[in-house]
């Protein structure tokens, strides 16, 4: 094994810290045992903090209407090939109850930043969720909002806010977005959720157009400041109706390493194995485990509108129903030696 690879997981595992070279270093220099030696420091880190429980995540994506336009997204606004939908809360409120019988402890509410669903009904929405699922934590997934909204979600009894900041970069920021949307906007969105009181969640893709090493290291640097609850990294997949449509499909490789590289910066973070990742690679999801994620999020949405709310092309999980993604997703945890954990999956610091 090469000797500086190694003294830089030890570093990064003791210090929780992490130079530019240092972070380029560990991302770049190839060999199946410094691969090896980087997962398996992670997967140390996280089996200290959460004993080979993986939480599960019922993920129900209520609408595909979004008034943004970023460039790499399949629902965009500017897509007029996308198949639109809204869920009922009737719906919602349906698929959170066989989510439970399930044994989810966490509904996942999310959609593009659709106007339809007012502060009202949203908060009307988590309110039913919360009486009906007691014991259950609900997170929100729905864009950029005022601090005044936010906090109308939380005393509504949300739990948990995502809002991946895509890139802590400004100009990189630019090239993914159209002119009307601010990275740094984002960025006040997120810290204004920590404030509330939210655990929060942000994250990037890895592999977008124009990203560079350089740039995942500011992503770093923000998340240090952050200090998230929750990351999402999932690799960029390309949706043919998206300028980005001839782009090159991220690494899963580069996911990997980034994910145990987190793992050892964060070792109490929520980090979910995606389901960008299970795409790009059919057993990703259990790379990502091995590589020192423990979420998974298997969709709990009605089947019939799965394979409208896509993203990117080529998404995994569009035709199961919840009952046999559960299961699917309980076998695979399962079977790479962990276990499916059957509490609300807080982050460490929100548990009494
Ligand atoms: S990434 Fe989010 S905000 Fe941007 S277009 Fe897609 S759903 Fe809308």
């Amino acid at each position: 094994m090469d000797n500086e690879f190694k003294n830089i997981v030890d570093s990064l595992k003791a210090t929780k810290s992490i130079t530019r070279d240092q972070f380029a270093y560990l991302l770049e220099k190839d060999g199946e045992d410094n691969r090896e030696y980087l997962f398996e420091a992670a997967r140390e880190v996280a089996e200290q903090v959460f004993h080979k429980e993986v939480y599960l995540r019922g993920l129900i994506e209520f609408t595909n209407y979004c008034r943004n336009n970023c460039y790499y997204c399949g629902i965009r606004c500017g897509n007029a090939n996308a198949d639109r939908y809204r869920l009922t809360e009737v719906e919602i409120l349906s698929c959170c109850d066989r989510g439970e019988k399930l044994g989810f402890k966490t509904f996942v509410l999310q959609g593009g930043e659709d106007p339809f669903y007012t502060d009202e009904k949203i908060c009307s929405l988590v309110r039913k969720i919360k009486a009906a699922h007691p014991s259950c934590a609900v997170t929100l997934s729905i864009g950029e909002k005022s601090y005044d909204s936010y906090r109308k979600y939380f005393e509504a009894g949300a739990d948990r806010y995502l809002l991946r900041h895509e890139t802590a970069n400004e100009e990189h920021y630019s090239k993914l977005h159209p002119e009307s949307m601010s990275g740094a906007l984002r960025k006040q969105c997120l810290r204004n959720l920590k404030e509330i009181g939210f655990q929060v969640g942000c994250g990037i893709m890895v592999g977008t157009p124009f990203q560079t090493t350089d740039n995942i290291y500011e992503d770093i640097l923000f998340m240090q400041e952050l200090q998230p609850h929750m990351i999402g990294i999932g690799p960029f997949i390309p949706h043919k109706d998206t300028p980005f449509r001839d782009e090159p499909e991220g690494s899963v490789e580069i996911t990997l390493r980034l994910l145990s590289i987190l793992r050892l910066l964060f070792p109490k973070v929520l980090l979910p194995a995606t389901t960008a990742l299970g795409t790009a690679d059919a057993i990703g999801r259990e790379k990502g485990i091995l590589a020192g994620a423990n979420v998974m999020m298997p969709n709990l949405s009605p089947v019939k509108v799965r394979d409208k709310y896509l993203l990117y092309d080529g998404k995994i999980c569009t035709g199961e129903e919840a009952a046999e993604c559960n299961q699917c997703m309980r076998r695979r945890v399962e079977h790479i030696g962990f276990h499916v954990a059957d509490t609300r999956g807080d982050h460490p610091d929100f548990v009494n």
